[in-house]
């Protein structure tokens, strides 16, 4: 046996890890095998070929890259609007190569060695069935907010066929503003962006992912249980399976190593010279697309507010530009060192400076988590997925931030940011912020709520 901390542990346990290939997908899983790591446990990634992290910054791992197919619909790729395909599709191609790789490695153990689980992004839902075939236990990792498993255990995605902007558009405001009955917390128009136009897909992936999470040997959550208290009682009972909100994950270690995309460090020069708590950070995550129209609102938005800004522009997320193109004209003149523009930014060095004040966010799980890590209050615009459900717990629940009712649109984006970083409104989200910031810190605390779940996390993977 080995001692590990408070925590003991049999040598040479193995944990094979599969992440989703994006971004925000990645980033918890790499953080969760450092942490599991230095809990004593053998590493190995499985990973796909797109998208693939960098093995170099993590030399104590083992990494396996399999096949997914995507170079075989390339040329389609530009025709699929569906995100949801992309996952539906990865719960296909994923099947035999992930099998073959996991059965061998039972099949021939280096040495005394045993693999004690499989985790596996909650995505993948195909891989319950495969862990089940090798009798191997599945542990899923869920990298989004307890608060939204809820609402998407208890909304009927396929009785909201017709539930697109089109079909709206003849409706009344008042039916859209309106609260969806099975989630009061969000309205009819959340539920638009949570399916984008393709209810079916996403009712099929979430259907999916749900059942196999619930017949998995547990849940590890990105999350702290004083954030989302309420909630993980509820899903105690819901999904009657050992549940780990050990997060948030990030704090455990220095600022991740696992970015996709070169991180332009010259801005932290440029943010030692503003004021604290002075500039507005604007970035919207690593897959959300913006239209031109839209790139235009958020440019006359900043613009017009008259405070510095630090923005990332990743290439390609302006539907139909490269990069900076669609920019109103002679934008950057008037700007000057006001703003700066990057393609992608060190975001957690970027809250944590103090002369950052506010994020304007997507609303991903990732970005508000490290959000409330900093103190830093929000600005929500969300796009799709679990983002509207995120924004609508962060401006109405836990009253931390402002979301954009109106999308992108810059009177209202004037108003937003004006209320976050200059009303006595603004003032109390970042009181609350703070508070929940310390309360993070607690937890990870020798004692606290998510250092106690990792030690009962290590322990039943240990029992294995
Ligand atoms: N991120 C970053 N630099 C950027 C923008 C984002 O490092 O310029 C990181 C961010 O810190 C977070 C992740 O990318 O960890 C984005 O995850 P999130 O869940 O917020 O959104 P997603 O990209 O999945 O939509």
């Amino acid at each position: 046996m080995e001692t590990h901390g408070s925590v003991t542990t049999p040598r040479c346990r193995r944990i094979v890890l599969f992440p989703l290939p994006f971004q925000g997908h990645i980033n918890p899983m790499l953080q969760l095998a450092n942490i599991l790591h230095t809990h004593g446990f053998k590493i190995t990634i499985i990973h796909t070929e797109y998208n693939s992290p960098n093995p170099s910054n993590y030399p104590h791992f083992t990494f396996k890259s399999i096949n997914e197919g995507f170079s075989e619909i390339a040329d389609q790729i530009p025709t699929i609007t569906d995100a949801t395909y992309y996952l539906r599709y990865l719960n296909k191609t994923c099947v035999d190569p992930f099998r073959d790789y996991l059965a061998g490695l039972l099949a021939d153990p280096a040495g005394e060695e045993t693999v004690a689980c499989v985790i596996t992004d909650a995505g993948f839902y195909f891989a319950q069935a495969v862990a089940d075939d090798l009798k191997l236990p599945r542990i899923v990792l869920r990298t989004s907010s307890l608060g939204c498993v809820l609402a998407f255990d208890a909304l009927p995605f396929h009785s909201y066929i017709n539930l697109t902007k089109e079909g709206l558009s003849n409706t009344p405001i008042s039916d859209y503003e309106a609260s969806v009955p099975e989630y009061p917390l969000l309205k009819f128009k959340d539920v638009v962006k949570i399916i984008t136009a393709h209810p079916q897909g996403m009712g099929d992936f979430i259907t999916n992912t749900l059942k196999q999470m619930k017949t998995s040997s547990g849940i590890i959550w990105n999350t702290f249980k004083e954030l989302e208290e309420s909630a993980l009682e509820t899903i105690s009972q819901d999904f009657p399976i050992p549940s780990f909100p050990i997060g948030p994950f990030h704090k455990y270690f220095p600022a991740s190593s696992s970015s996709l995309i070169e991180q332009d460090r010259t801005i932290l020069s440029w943010l030692d010279k503003q004021s604290p708590k002075s500039v507005v950070y604007v970035s919207f995550g690593s897959v959300a697309h913006i239209t031109k129209s839209e790139f235009h609102e958020v440019a006359h938005g900043l613009d017009n507010i008259g405070l510095p800004f630090l923005w990332v522009v990743r290439p390609r997320m302006v539907d139909g530009s490269e990069w900076l193109e669609s920019l109103p004209e002679k934008f950057l003149e008037r700007i000057g060192d006001r703003g700066r523009i990057v393609k992608w930014s060190p975001q957690q060095e970027v809250l944590a400076h103090p002369a950052t004040g506010c994020f304007w966010t997507h609303s991903g799980w990732n970005s508000i988590l490290e959000s409330i890590c900093e103190g830093v209050p929000m600005i929500c615009s969300p796009c799709f997925g679990d983002q509207p459900i995120n924004a609508r717990y962060v401006s109405d629940v836990w009253k931390i931030g402002v979301l954009l009712e109106d999308g992108f649109e810059r009177v209202g984006i004037e108003t937003g940011i004006k209320q976050v970083m200059m009303d006595k409104e603004g003032e109390e989200m970042r009181e609350r912020i703070s508070c929940l910031k310390e309360k993070v810190n607690l937890s990870l605390d020798e004692g606290g709520s998510s250092c106690e779940s990792l030690n009962n996390l290590v322990d039943y993977i240990s029992s294995f």
